[in-house]
């Protein structure tokens, strides 16, 4: 018998079609839910990734392109970066910097102001002394004596309108590393929002931002290390949307010398790493280049006086962890927090 061609079926044509469309749209309809992932190690951390859309693999690509040119400027340990420019003119002469630059310099005066100096970039020479990053060296008394006086915030001078800066004294040293990877965030999210990105998440050393809702319809849920457990084990999550959350912890970097453990968050008034009734401090709001800021600087001041400056910020939420294993979470997140390891909470 012959068989009659597949397309003459004059009853099985429209229902072809419809099959052929149902999959089409069932494909389209899936296909924005399997996201492009990646991992790096840029400005010093783990950076990853995870974005939703037809257009994710390019703007990841931008991301990562983003980040490692933002690397290349701000970094306090690549010699030809701006950072590193501005040190070596210290006490000498201003120096010509880019817009972003200044952006991040400018901020950093504002958090070192509004903490009391508690946030303040010029602790440049501390960082090199301590070498928490690169395995870690106890310095002596004197050697913190005579560093103490150059990790003073107001020896950053940034023209008001112009496009230098300069450090006042000789020796002091601008470093960004507890606001650079805030900014780089900020960055990443306006580099998905151009490529028409509507959920997204990214994870710069613990500086998270996310675009949009996850793509199942709900907030996206971000965990909360606990401090004082191992590294993936949570104390709680937050569920957000469209927000920045940075996240500031004793557990973050360090080193071990003579039976004591030595972080990397110095408390500019010492000279040492910072020693508050805080183990963690997580803080969200709009950008992360602030939520960064905040962390550092509530992380130093400690819990009563840090939940004080996130009161100053408008839209800023924290939740702080004390080292008696206590949660200080702030009203606003009400809804948004979740604990999951049995920790008391005190909301203020
Ligand atoms: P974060 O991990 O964002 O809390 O930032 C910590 C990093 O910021 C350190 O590794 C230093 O590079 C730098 N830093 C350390 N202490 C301070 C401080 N008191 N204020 C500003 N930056 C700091
Ligand atoms: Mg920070």
């Amino acid at each position: 018998m012959k068989r009659r061609p597949f397309t003459t079926s004059k009853t099985f044509l429209p229902a072809a079609y419809a099959a052929l469309l149902a999959a089409v749209s069932l494909f389209s309809s899936c296909r924005p839910l399997i996201p492009v992932e990646t991992k790096d190690f840029i400005m010093g951390t783990v950076v990853s990734q995870k974005v939703y859309g037809p257009d994710a693999k390019a703007a990841a690509v931008s991301a990562v392109q983003r980040m490692r040119q933002l690397e290349a400027q701000l970094s306090f340990f690549n010699p030809s970066s701006e950072i590193s420019r501005l040190n070596a003119s210290a006490g000498i002469t201003p120096v010509r910097l880019s817009s972003e630059t200044l952006f991040l310099l400018r901020k950093s005066s504002f958090y070192a102001k509004e903490s009391g100096g508690a946030f303040d970039i010029l602790v440049g020479p501390l960082v090199r002394k301590w070498k928490v990053t690169q395995g870690g060296t106890v310095p002596s008394k004197e050697e913190i004596a005579a560093l103490l006086p150059l990790a003073d915030w107001k020896g950053l001078r940034v023209s008001e309108n112009g496009d230098s800066a300069m450090l006042e004294k000789k020796g002091q040293m601008a470093d960004l590393g507890g606001i650079a990877k805030g900014f780089a965030a900020d960055e990443v999210l306006r580099i998905y929002r151009a490529h028409a990105i509507t959920s997204a998440v990214i994870d710069i050393g613990g500086n998270v931002s996310v675009l949009g809702k996850n793509p199942d319809g709900n907030p996206w849920r971000v965990g909360i290390q606990n401090p004082l457990a191992e590294r993936g084990i949570t104390a709680g999550y937050v569920e957000i949307e469209d927000r920045s959350m940075s996240t500031s912890g004793a557990y973050e970097r360090f080193f071990k010398s003579g039976g004591k453990q030595y972080h990397h968050i110095i408390d500019p008034s010492t000279g040492y790493p910072s020693d508050s009734d805080l183990t963690s401090t997580t803080i969200i709001a709009a950008s992360s280049t602030d939520t960064d800021a905040l962390s550092t600087a509530a992380f130093v001041l400690g819990c009563e006086k840090g939940m004080r400056l996130v009161g100053q910020i408008k839209e800023a939420s924290a939740v702080f962890i004390t080292k008696d294993r206590t949660i200080h979470a702030t009203k606003d997140l009400h809804h948004t927090l979740t604990v999951t390891d049995g920790f008391p909470i005190i909301w203020h």
